[in-house]
């Protein structure tokens, strides 16, 4: 099986971290200011029967000038050439403008969206909870995955989800 599979989301959920952990080097540059990889990086997934490779997008968010226009097109271009679009999103942070402006979007979407809710490790189950509750308000996602990418809970949950989409 084979595919290719775009990760989205506001600055600092953690997209670069679950990245580095898919391919198992450090490609993606991790940093806690906003906005560091500002190129798409990709990585590739490698098991005896499954390739997929990995898109990481800039931070998409509402642009507030030219070159913020120019990117968040470039970075929404490279949703249309994959098979699965990994939205992910901090259980520690409420949904924002910024949230919004990426799930109106992805409601556009041809591609299946799954729901990545990372940093489970910081947050209380009941908020957790109330917080998918929230997002999935908002549109229909394929799948829900709660994870935290800093300490692998439910990574192989992820994947195989993943793989069975390809
Ligand atoms: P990106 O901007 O979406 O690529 O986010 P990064 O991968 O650069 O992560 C932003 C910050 O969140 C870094 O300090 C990470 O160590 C931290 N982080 C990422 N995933 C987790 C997680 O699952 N749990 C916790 N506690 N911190 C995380
Ligand atoms: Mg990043």
């Amino acid at each position: 099986k084979s595919g290719f599979v775009a990760i989205v989301g506001r600055p600092n959920v953690g997209k670069s971290t679950l990245l580095n952990r898919i391919v198992g080097q450090k490609i993606a540059i991790m940093s806690d200011k906003a906005q560091t990889t500002r190129n798409k990086i990709q990585g590739v997934y490698t098991t005896p029967d499954t390739q997929i490779v990995f898109i990481d997008t800039p931070g998409i968010h509402k642009p507030k000038h030219r070159l913020g226009d120019f990117m968040v097109e470039t970075a929404y271009s490279a949703l249309r050439e994959v098979d699965v679009i990994l939205f992910m999103i901090s259980a520690d942070q409420k949904r924002g403008k910024g949230d919004d402006f990426i799930i109106e979007r992805l409601k556009k979407s041809d591609v299946p969206v799954f729901l990545i809710v990372n940093k489970i490790d910081k947050v209380h189950p009941d908020a957790l909870l109330a917080t998918i509750q929230d997002y999935t308000s908002q549109m229909e996602f394929a799948e829900v995955v709660p994870i935290s990418a800093t300490e692998g809970n439910n990574f192989e949950t992820l994947m195989d989800v993943l793989v069975e989409q390809m």
